[in-house]
Order: C-alpha cells, then sequence, then structure tokens
C-alpha cells in the first residue's frame, strides 16, 4: 500500500492511496508522542489546528505526528479508526479504489465554541465534524440556554399583564 498527501477539495492536504486497498484492511496507524490531555490543552491553549487523537476515555491523547495526521474528515468516510492495545490504526470499512482520498468520520467532542464545520461533500453530510452524541449534547445546552431566555422574557410578560 502506498499513500500520499496532497491537495484535497475537503480541507488543505489529504492522504490519497495509490493502490487499491480490501475492506478490513489496515490503511495506516495513527502515530505520535503519547500525552495527558491536560498537556496537550496546554501546549496547544492558542493553536487553532491541532493533530490530536483521544485514547480510550480521552485521558491521554496522541498527539499525531504521521501520515495519519494528514487524512481529511468525511460524514461518508471510507475508512475508521481503531483502538488496540493502545494502538489506533485506520482501518478501510469498504473497498477503496487507487487514487481515492483516505477518509475517516472525526466523531469530535470537545471542540469549545468551534463550530467545526464540514466540508466533506457527502450526501449525508451533517456540516459538523462533531460526533452525533456530541451534536445531541450541544443542541441541549443550547435550547437549555434559551429557554432560561424566554423564561425570563416570559416573567417580564406576565409582570405586563399584572399591572393592566
Ligand atoms: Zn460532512
Amino acid at each position: 500500500m502506498a499513500l500520499i498527501i496532497r491537495s484535497s477539495a475537503i480541507h488543505a492536504a489529504g492522504c490519497y492511496t495509490t493502490t487499491p486497498i480490501r475492506n478490513g484492511q489496515r490503511v495506516t496507524e495513527y502515530t505520535g508522542q503519547i500525552v495527558t490531555k491536560a498537556e496537550a490543552d496546554i501546549a496547544y491553549e492558542d493553536s487553532p489546528i491541532t493533530y490530536l487523537f483521544g485514547l480510550g476515555d480521552g485521558a491521554m491523547v496522541i498527539d499525531g505526528h504521521s501520515t495519519a495526521m494528514f487524512i481529511n474528515h468525511s460524514c461518508d468516510a471510507n475508512c475508521e479508526t481503531s483502538e488496540e492495545k493502545g494502538h489506533v490504526w485506520i482501518v478501510a470499512i469498504r473497498d477503496i479504489e487507487a487514487g481515492e482520498e483516505i477518509t475517516y468520520d472525526y466523531c469530535l467532542y470537545d471542540g469549545g465554541d468551534d463550530e467545526a464545520r464540514c466540508n466533506c461533500g457527502a450526501k449525508t453530510c451533517r456540516g459538523t465534524m462533531y460526533s452525533p452524541q456530541e451534536i445531541r449534547r450541544r443542541k441541549a445546552a443550547a435550547k437549555r440556554a434559551l429557554t432560561k431566555k424566554r423564561g425570563k422574557r416570559k416573567a417580564g410578560r406576565l409582570e405586563k399583564t399584572g399591572v393592566a
């Protein structure tokens, strides 16, 4: 298998295969220094771009430093990640033709105020690189904030009615 990095329509640079890949085949490993989430947060506090990959429960992260860090997100990806004994593999979830861009679903969480907008162009695009669970969590949080505001406004109107 031969992977190359070149410009991508999804985002800046992407990772492409020059040979066909079979469904279920390991494409590459996500390697880099393993640091604690807290260390990474401090190191990348002011950096808009990071190549961190959360391990297990997310307490430790891989600070990407290899081909895999160039793999872009897609909502209709041809690969997924698989964590085995502390190693993260990018594994094909369908047959991939030579020349195709390698993608996996980032399923982001913990993005702060960042919208993490997605440009993957898939028909099923979620519009964001956040995981479906994270989208639900964020929607619920936004709804809670909105309900609070509405509640206040309602209270104001009731007061007025009371006066009239
Ligand atoms: Zn998308």
